[in-house]
Formats: C-alpha cells, sequence, structure tokens
C-alpha cells in the first residue's frame, strides 16, 4: 500500500510544488505516494465562503473557524482512517527523524496548514491533531512546513532514494552530524582533499568520519548527544 498524503489547506495550487520535482516527483508519478489537496473553503457555508473570524477576547489578527474545519476532516478522513491527523503549528513538537521514520513506515498522513493566528482550541481537541512544528520560528502558513514534512518523509519511502544506504548514514540518523564531503577536484584554490579519503585504507576512512562526525555534533549540536 503507498503512502497516502492529504493536505487541507486555503491554498492547494502551493502542492505538490517541490514535492512534483525531482526524486518525490518521480515518487509521486509512479504511485509510490499520492497527494490529496482539500480546499478548506468549500467546507464554508455562508455566501461569502468564511473560513475565519475574529478572536475571541479581541487582538489583532483572525482564527480559523473549528465548525468549518471540523467539516473538512471528517470528510477527507472518517473515524476509521487509520492516518496520523497532523496539526503544522508553531507550538507543535518540534519534527525530529524519528517522526518521520514513523510516518514513513505508517499508512499517510492527513495534513491541516494553518493561516493567520491559527486554529480555534477547539478543533485541535475535538479532532485530537497532533501538533508539529518545523522549527522555533514563525512562517505566514502551515503550507511550506507540510512541505518540509512530506520531503522529509517521501524520501524514506521504499523506492524513493536510488542508494537506500545512503538515508541511513545521513545526519541524526546515528545520533551524529554527518561528516563532511569532498570530491573532484583533487585541489580546489590551494586546498586539497584530506589525505586519508584517497589513502584507499576504508579503517582509516570510516574512523575519520566518525571522529569528523563526533567533533561536528560536539561542537555544533551538543544537545543531540544528550538527546537519547
Ligand atoms: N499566532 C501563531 C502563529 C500563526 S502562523 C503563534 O504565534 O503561535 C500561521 C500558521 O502557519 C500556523 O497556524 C501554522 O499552521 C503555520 N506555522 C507557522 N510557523 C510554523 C512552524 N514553525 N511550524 C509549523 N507550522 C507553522
Amino acid at each position: 500500500m503507498s503512502f497516502s498524503a492529504s493536505v487541507l489547506t486555503l491554498y492547494p495550487e502551493m502542492f505538490p510544488g517541490a514535492l512534483g520535482m525531482s526524486l518525490a516527483g518521480r515518487a509521486l508519478e509512479t504511485g509510490i505516494w499520492s497527494l490529496e489537496t482539500v480546499q478548506i473553503r468549500d467546507f464554508a457555508t455562508d455566501r461569502h465562503r468564511t473560513v475565519d473570524d475574529t478572536p475571541a477576547g479581541g487582538g489583532a489578527g483572525m482564527v480559523m473557524r473549528a465548525d468549518v474545519l471540523a467539516r473538512a476532516i471528517d470528510r477527507t478522513s472518517p473515524p476509521s482512517d487509520p492516518r496520523p491527523r497532523l496539526l503544522m503549528s508553531p507550538r507543535g513538537r518540534p519534527l525530529k527523524q524519528e517522526r518521520v521514520r514513523e510516518l514513513a513506515a505508517g499508512p499517510g498522513a492527513v495534513i491541516l496548514c494553518g493561516r493567520f493566528e491559527g486554529v480555534d482550541q477547539r478543533l485541535i481537541e475535538a479532532r485530537q491533531l497532533e501538533e508539529v512544528s518545523i522549527g522555533d520560528y514563525i512562517l505566514s502558513g502551515g503550507e511550506p512546513a507540510a512541505l518540509v514534512l512530506l520531503d522529509a518523509v517521501v524520501r524514506l519511502l521504499p523506492g524513493v532514494m536510488g542508494n537506500e544506504l545512503s538515508g541511513e548514514e545521513e545526519s541524526f540518523e546515528g545520533g551524529l552530524l554527518e561528516h563532511p564531503h569532498y570530491t573532484r577536484p583533487q585541489e580546489f584554490e590551494g586546498r586539497p582533499i584530506p589525505e586519508v579519503l584517497t589513502s584507499g585504507n576504508h579503517a582509516r576512512i570510516a574512523a575519520w568520519r566518525r571522529a569528523q562526525a563526533e567533533r561536528l555534533t560536539r561542537d555544533r549540536r551538543p544537545d543531540l548527544l544528550h538527546d537519547e
């Protein structure tokens, strides 16, 4: 069974976007995964197709209405749907490779993209949405976040990446940042490729890469070393 993504959004034209190209795009064409977009506005009931309203308690901006979103979710993902329901949200659990791997092993995902100030809290609770953040910064909408999440997931689906091994050696997969890479030319602006990499000694190369990965992680992301 292929990975099935449903994205609820006010901007369906943003999809597949970057995911229609390169590895993800080819995998979409060959049916390794599928992508459905749902226009949230289609579930508004008034003449103006209103999806948002002013925040209760006052303040700036607008809030997406629970009733409109609930109809969109229920139509897209009935209670029997085994797929997790995600809400892209800066308040969510930060997305990590571990969750990406879990999602890639599952049936797919239903992804709600917020806009404005966000969505009515009662919708999050009533539909038990899993809030997912892609980092500590504020986007203008959940769509780029959904594209990021799906990109990370799709590349892990079987048959998407040519060289399966390259996925396993990547940053985070072993709890470390990845070692630096080099390729031809042998010398670039006076900088040679580190000698060990051209030595042909695979044990030495592996030890060097491991040491580099550890040093980089200690210098840049010491938090990863204590994350386990
Ligand atoms: N007022 C909110 C931000 C709303 S940004 C707050 O301060 O928390 C509008 C929408 O963009 C959000 O509903 C969410 O869907 C999306 N978004 C913004 N930043 C995000 C992030 N870091 N990760 C995931 N989604 C994000």
